[in-house]
């Protein structure tokens, strides 16, 4: 399999890969089955003008794809990146429908984001820019149609900043029309962590399988954002020794174990992993390849390819990014014994937790903590049994049995609601 082309096209590759053998076309014949669950409902262009600070007039493009809504109102994250493009949206839209079935919610599956270097604008430009966004967006989004969520560079403050424009442009003070807001706007407390702490309950689960202990174990991290510096703080506190981390600007690593609170305030303070005193400066493939038990890809799309993955000496890759091992990666990780704990299900305890701030902005009771930490692993945890248990009995990999089952839950809605 090639690793490169378009990102969607290789998404539905690997899908038609996994689903081919469920004999779907000769179960349901005449149904259109695969070409219904593979194609996106609407993808939505926008154009943005933003005026800048200095008088100038910027355009930037932005997308809104809505995959699917069978399972529930389509949900997705919102990315603020300059590689932002259609078709990297449709392939994580495609993959939040996948992944809301993975794990059993009742929602649908939309991504969106602007093509924009979102770092580079000043404070108020980046709330003009976000809040223009929602007013475009006013007739796309709702809590009963599609709810956003934040993604790359995007975060409580985003979702605060379009709660406000949307209930201004739509006339409704609706807070279940995004989740991943600030709690006191009525976010849901655990929210921010989710992620990342989803990510190390389905590690340490695969760990468990594979006989290893969390505090007997080495951890390297890609990405120091939401995800993966949720993670890591969340390995360190399960006694795992984090070595190495890396971000957009580089790595460092100790093999000794990152002080990963100094680390975080480090980042607080400069906005860069790079000149950490607390380890030595290393390259970004160092992070990846380095010594060490467990890898969380926390980035990007597309960080292990085919190249990389022959020198990956980690046991476990949990990928808290989406899409970061290439198709072609994963068949050598396979054939090299590495266990992939795949994307539709190690990050899903994000749009989990995003569930649940629903559930509480619907209701607007909101619920302690400790219920959402303990409601989170229970749906995680179940979530992670079912898979593995299916995985061994086929004896195939972790991320075919998590496909089976997600496209298992759809077919069975598609059919049941009838075509017309
Ligand atoms: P973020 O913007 O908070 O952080 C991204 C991090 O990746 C930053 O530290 C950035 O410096 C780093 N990075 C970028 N390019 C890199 C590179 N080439 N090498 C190393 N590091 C690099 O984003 P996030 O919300 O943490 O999202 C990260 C990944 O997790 C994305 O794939 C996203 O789709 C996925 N995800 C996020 C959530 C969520 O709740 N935020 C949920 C599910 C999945």
């Amino acid at each position: 399999m090639v690793d490169k082309g378009s990102l969607f096209e290789r998404a539905k590759v690997l899908f038609l890969t996994y689903a081919g053998p469920l004999g779907l076309e000769q179960k349901y014949p005449g149904q259109a089955l695969t070409t219904r669950l593979t194609t996106p409902d609407k993808s939505i262009k926008y154009r943005i003008s933003l005026g800048r600070d200095d008088g100038s007039v910027q355009v930037f493009p932005a997308y809104r794809v809505q995959f699917n809504d069978d399972l529930g109102p389509y949900k997705g994250g919102l990315r603020f990146h300059p590689q932002v493009t259609l078709d990297e949206v449709t392939a994580l839209a495609f993959w939040m429908y996948l992944k809301t079935a993975v794990v059993n919610l009742p929602f649908g599956g939309a991504k969106g984001g602007i093509a924009v270097d979102y770092q580079s604008l000043s404070m108020p430009e980046k709330e003009r820019l976000t809040k223009k966004f929602a007013l475009m967006l006013t007739n796309d989004i709702g809590a009963d149609t599609d709810i956003p969520a934040p993604d790359v560079n995007t975060g409580a403050r985003e979702m605060g900043w379009m709660l406000h424009a949307w209930r201004m442009s739509s006339g409704h003070y609706d807070r279940g029309m995004i989740t991943g807001k600030p709690v006191d706007m009525g976010g849901s407390l655990g929210r921010a962590e989710a992620t990342g702490r989803g990510v190390v309950i389905v590690l340490l689960e695969a760990a468990r399988d594979l006989g290893l202990a969390p505090e007997e174990a080495t951890a390297a991290v890609q990405g120091f954002g939401n995800v993966g510096r949720h993670a890591a703080l969340e390995l360190g506190r399960q006694g795992t020794k984090v070595v190495a981390v890396s971000d957009v600007s580089g790595g460092v690593m100790n093999e000794a174990g990152l002080d990963l609170e100094a680390l975080s305030a480090h980042v607080a303070r400069t906005g860069l992993v790079q000149g950490f005193p607390g380890g030595r400066s290393v390259g970004h493939l160092d992070v990846l390849t380095a010594k060490c038990d467990f890898l969380i890809p926390a980035a990007l799309e597309d960080a292990i390819t085919a190249a990389v993955s022959r020198d990956i000496q980690a046991r476990i890759i949990c990928e808290g990014a989406n899409g970061p091992t290439t198709q072609e990666a994963a068949e050598i990780l396979n054939r090299r014994g590495v266990q992939v704990v795949p994307d539709v299900l190690a990050n899903a305890g994000g749009v989990t937790v995003s569930y649940f701030e629903w559930v509480q902005n619907r209701q607007e009771f909101y619920w302690p903590i400790g219920k959402v930490l303990d409601r989170l692993s229970t749906k995680m945890v179940d979530a992670y049994r079912q898979i593995a248990e299916r995985a061994k009995e086929a004896r195939c990999s972790l991320r075919q049995s998590a496909y089976e089952i997600a496209i298992e839950r759809i077919v069975q809605i598609t059919m049941e609601r009838g075509v017309h």
